[in-house]
């Protein structure tokens, strides 16, 4: 039977289970570049390019192993723009017996697919997705029975069952978790390893014209591009992230500094989301660093915590909770996104610096995402779906079902404790800690109030006054909520009126 392989975007893995049985003498595989995928939300010049150029390569080694290719590109006469348009035509091209696919990694796409069947008349197979160490339904059955679903109950027993990091029955080391010896500030003679970044090929570069072209309105700037697009160069970035920056990567993981987005950070993110690199490869790489003696246990603990622990959980909770997931507000936040988000222009240099990064390229690592502008976010009462179309549209590495849970559960607590024990809120003390960004800020960030004060200290309380009543019961927040009981009514009502006309003047 002629069989029609359909392989989106972020499905560039050549054992992909769709291509697993593949007849290269009768299969067709259909690869589809699609304007709506760019547009539903106005995604950052730097992913489109990163995602097209790689589905491109993709394309090209497809065709050097011989395998019949039905390529639509995004500038093609007749493309229709949309995912499910473009099969109905494929199937009025090749009549395939059936189609087959892998299931999409978003829940939008899953339910476009659903109708494939009955707007084709064509048989139907999805196929799990293996790449994975957690299958959605092995996340279902940890989940049964538990009241909560704490990422380190989950992260211990994804450790035992795949073998990382294990002496027999016991965590490498003798614990499981490292973060005691993590979370440092960066000390100020410590310079971070220069980067490897790929310069565009012929491939990459014609796609920059062709988004230039079609969408130069879209946020984000071009010049800095240099994301690996193969999966030769996704290996490449992987063994160059595992020599010079995993040893350092554990202590300074939560540390951040101006004009430094990338510090220890792997920037793998976009490799492992598009396929190029698996996340086993990328734990063994780090196990075996540590069992070579080249990396410490603390540093390769924390980055298999990232992704054998929160990559494969925040995918689970993702499809176990979607499509109603999208809609929580547990903190009935409304307020709209401020401008600056897009432009990087306001004082607080904080904000500017990571809207700067993630502009430049379309990257700031997760403390900028979590304490800076997601903490701005929780604490200015942004409504989730503003900020979390924001996150979705400003990262090379963002996909919804990894950004979603992270923007909604750990950002801005709009799942009301899914995921986090309690909010992420944190005043400028925070910040100012783990950065240099205070230094140079035109915001005193030791004043709590009154002119040239953080706006992060006041809208931190004024966050906790506002939210009393949702989370004054939570053990983890006793301490703030105990200091506010001490504090007059008159002082409470000062606090959020100078909360107010900072939030009023945002626009
Ligand atoms: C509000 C918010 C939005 C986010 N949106 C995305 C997103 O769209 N796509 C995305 O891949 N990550 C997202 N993250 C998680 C994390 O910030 C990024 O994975 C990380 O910054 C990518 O940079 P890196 O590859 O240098 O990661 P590293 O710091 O080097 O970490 C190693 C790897 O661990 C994984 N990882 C680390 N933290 C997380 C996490 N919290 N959840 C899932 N995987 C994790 C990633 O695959 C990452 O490449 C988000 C976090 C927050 C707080
Ligand atoms: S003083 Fe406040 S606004 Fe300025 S950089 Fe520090 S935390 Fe950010």
């Amino acid at each position: 039977m002629n069989t029609l392989r359909v392989i989106f975007g972020d499905q560039l893995s050549l054992g992909l289970s769709a291509l697993r049985d593949l007849d290269p003498g009768r299969d067709t595989i259909l690869m589809m570049e699609v304007a709506e995928e760019s547009t539903h939300v106005g995604h950052h010049k730097q992913k489109i390019v990163l995602v097209l150029s790689a589905m491109r390569h993709f394309a090209q080694a497809l065709r050097e192993r011989g395998v019949s290719l039905d390529y639509v590109t995004l500038d093609a006469q007749d493309n229709t723009g949309c995912f499910t348009t473009e099969v109905e035509r494929a199937v009025r091209r090749h009549h395939p017996g059936r189609i087959v696919l892998t299931e999409p990694s978003e829940w939008r796409v899953q339910a476009m697919v659903d109708t494939w069947r009955s707007l084709t008349g064509t048989p139907v197979e999805v196929r799990i997705d293996d790449r994975y160490f957690a299958s959605r339904s092995r996340f279902e059955v940890w989940t049964r029975g538990r009241r909560t679903w704490r990422l380190e109950h989950f992260y211990r027993e994804m450790r035992r069952e795949h073998g990382i990091l294990m002496e027999g029955a016991q965590p490498a080391g003798g614990e499981w978790n490292y973060d005691a010896e993590n979370r440092k500030p960066l000390p100020v003679d410590l310079v971070p390893p220069g980067r490897l970044r790929f310069a565009p090929d012929a491939i990459t570069s014609a796609v920059i014209a062709l988004v230039e072209r079609r969408f130069p309105d879209h946020f984000g700037e071009l010049a800095e591009f240099g994301w690996p697009v193969t999966r030769a160069e996704a290996l490449r970035a992987l063994e160059d992230f595992t020599e010079h920056a995993l040893p350092h990567f554990g202590e300074y993981q939560d540390a951040m500094k101006a004009g430094a987005p990338f510090l220890f950070h792997s920037l793998l993110a976009p490799a492992l989301n598009l396929g190029l690199l698996s996340p086993h490869e990328a734990c063994r790489a780090a196990e075996s660093a540590w069992k070579a003696g080249k990396a410490p246990l603390n540093a390769v603990e924390g980055f298999v915590r990232q992704i054998l622990g929160w990559r494969e959980y925040v995918r689970g909770v993702y499809w176990s909770l979607m499509p109603a997931y999208a809609a929580r507000n547990a903190l009935q936040a409304t307020r709209k996104l401020p401008a600056f988000y897009w432009t990087g222009d306001t004082d607080m240099r904080c904000l500017r610096e990571t809207i700067g990064s993630t502009a430049r390229y379309a990257y700031s690592h997760h403390i900028q995402r979590l304490m800076v502008t997601g903490n701005f976010a929780l604490l200015a009462g942004i409504a989730p779906r503003e900020i979390e179309r924001w996150y979705l549209a400003v990262y090379a590495d963002a996909f919804e079902w990894v950004e979603m849970p992270n923007t909604l559960g750990m950002a801005v607590f709009a799942d009301g404790g899914q995921m986090a024990s309690k909010p992420y809120a944190a005043s400028g003390a925070y910040i100012d800690r783990m950065s240099d960004f205070c230094s140079g800020c035109a915001f005193d960030v030791k004043r709590k109030s009154g002119p040239g004060a953080c706006p992060f200290n006041y809208l931190y309380w004024a966050f906790l006054i506002r939210q009393k009543d949702r989370l004054a019961a939570n053990p983890r927040l006793a301490m703030p909520y105990r200091t506010l009981a001490r504090w007059p009514q008159e002082r409470l009502a000062a606090i959020l009126q100078e909360a107010e006309v900072f939030l009023k003047s945002l626009h």
